[in-house]
């Protein structure tokens, strides 16, 4: 009951985020958002899953590097590409996150992970609403599908756009950009 309990707590507050996000405007007026900060605070929530699994997580990403957006829906964005990478690239994996490109009015990130990578018969739904893999191998993290909703609407919102992608060596590879401050 208490694991139902918080599940569905999880999925009203990803419901509540995305119908805001869709309101949008008002609810989200601008900061200076630090993204070696945001990084780094999200690292330290997972850090028990991260150890357990044996997950390394590299951030190349330099301190000035500050976004133009909303801190809370930017700290969703790499808190969902991690707790992903986490529940399913697989055990004693890499985590990366580069800035790659800058231009005048965005960065560009990778984020990307060398595990198990997603079947490219999915790739192209990935971001939809409730839409996961398969249930046999996604279930034990009791995820909704949501997660990556959330993300490409919380870029798109700030004028960015991601995409999803298979790496050459194996890992699944989100590259997506978001403003300068
Ligand atoms: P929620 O995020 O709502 O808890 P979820 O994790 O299943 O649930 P999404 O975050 O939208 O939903 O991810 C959709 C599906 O994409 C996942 O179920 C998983 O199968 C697959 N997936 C996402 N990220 C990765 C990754 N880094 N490696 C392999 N598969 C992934
Ligand atoms: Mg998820």
């Amino acid at each position: 009951a208490i694991a139902q309990t918080e599940r569905l707590t999880g999925l009203i507050n990803d419901i509540s985020v995305l119908n805001k996000i869709e309101e949008a405007g008002d609810f989200f007026p601008p900061e200076k958002v630090k993204i070696r900060k945001i990084i780094k605070e999200v690292r330290d929530n997972f850090k028990s899953a991260i150890d357990l699994h044996g997950i390394k997580v590299e951030i190349d990403v330099e301190d000035d590097v500050v976004v133009k957006g909303n801190k809370s829906l930017i700290l969703s964005v790499f808190q969902n590409l991690l707790e992903n990478a986490v529940n399913y690239a697989g055990d004693n994996t890499t985590i990366n996150v580069i800035v790659y490109n800058k231009d005048k009015r965005f960065y560009h990130f990778s984020f990307s992970d060398n595990g198990v990578g997603i079947p490219k018969e999915h790739l192209s739904r990935i971001f939809e609403r409730f839409y996961r893999i398969d249930p046999g191998r996604s279930r034990k993290s009791g995820g909704t599908g949501l997660g990556l909703a959330i993300v490409k609407n919380a870029i798109v919102l700030h004028k960015g756009d991601i995409i999803v992608r298979n790496k050459a060596g194996g890992g699944t590879e989100f590259l997506f950009s978001l403003p300068v401050y």
